[in-house]
């Protein structure tokens, strides 16, 4: 804990260089806390994809310039990250979320569904959790869909949002972390404490110019056939849609920790997918990200997770630049 304090708090400034180079010189932790305030992206490798299936964009793309900026936003989402892990000791922030999620849980589902609505106490949620079907409305554990924006150049599939590489967001978009998203994932966390393991919130929200800045940065470095495997084109980044995380360290030596599995295996539970798994680069577009949840809610997430698709796949649809 201390160390992870320390590390965040050092983790300082977001437009050093990530990984390899630092990891040589400090301690193994900054160089993941660096990595982590910067890297992520948006996350992405190229390719193809195939398509086809109901799309309903609500206007046309919009390719703006950019201008509408919140660099503050991602100052701030980097402090979180000290917060949000110090919040995940604090028991208050526990019995927090599960008011809000019952409270939204009757909303939806008006109130009485199945037998049980908020009778399942916190402390067996952990064990409880894993089901095989997905929570209904009125379910403790059920987590609603993100809210639908009526704003033209946003797309929806069935009425969740897609971001990728063929479907992009306006430049203007700026909607911050969903909250819901944000709650969900304070479950999640405070679960995965309980099993003694250890997920941070690393990267959330992310505006367009605050990537394009990102993005720059890798095409610098890389190139930019290189940069478009892990890093999102401005207007392109999930992160932009508010409803992507990066947690821990946002790179490959998060693969195959403890965190990592318990990840891949109960996020569903909270309404999140792993959307850049490993295997499926030439579908998603990017490059197998361990760290990369996206929030859907939880009728999507478990039949995303149980069809062991990506949501490319699951839709249809392909992920890919057109120029
Ligand atoms: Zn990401």
């Amino acid at each position: 804990m201390y160390l992870l304090r320390k590390i965040l708090t050092e983790g300082g400034n977001a437009f050093e260089p990530p990984k390899e180079d630092i990891k040589m010189k400090r301690s193994i932790f900054t160089a993941l806390a660096v990595a982590a305030v910067l890297s992520c992206t948006a996350c992405g490798k190229t390719e193809v994809g195939k398509a086809d299936v109901p799309v309903s964009t609500a206007g046309t793309q919009t390719t703006a310039s950019p201008d509408t900026a919140s660099l503050t936003d991602e100052a701030a989402s980097a402090e979180t990250a000290t917060d949000t892990y110090q919040d995940t000791t604090a028991e208050t922030s526990a019995a927090k979320e599960v008011t809000t999620v019952t409270e939204e849980a009757v909303s939806v589902g008006g109130g009485e569904n199945t037998e049980a609505s908020a009778a399942t106490q916190p402390q067996t949620q952990a064990q409880t959790r894993s089901r095989d079907t997905a929570p209904s409305p009125g379910d403790a554990d059920y987590a609603p869909a993100p809210v639908q924006y009526d704003i033209p150049g946003i797309t929806y599939i069935q009425g969740t949002l897609i971001a990728n590489k063929s479907y992009s967001l306006p430049a203007d978009f700026n909607p911050g972390l969903d909250s819901t998203c944000e709650n969900q994932f304070y479950k999640l966390q405070n679960d995965a404490a309980q099993q003694g393991l250890n997920i941070w919130f690393a990267s959330g929200f992310r505006s367009y110019d605050y990537q394009a800045q990102i993005y720059n940065n890798y095409v610098a470095r890389d190139g930019q056939a290189l940069a478009d495997t892990y890093s999102a084109r401005p207007g392109y980044s999930e992160h932009q849609s508010g409803l992507a995380i990066d947690v821990n360290q946002i790179d490959d030596s998060f693969i195959g920790t403890p965190e990592a599995v318990w990840l891949e295996n109960h996020c569903h539970e909270y309404g999140f997918i792993l959307r850049y798994p490993r295997g499926k680069e030439s579908i998603t577009g990017y490059q197998y990200e361990s760290w990369h949840i996206r929030y859907v809610g939880t009728d999507l997430s478990y039949a995303v997770h149980d069809s062991g698709l990506t949501l490319e796949e699951y839709f249809g649809i392909d992920s890919a630049y057109k120029e």
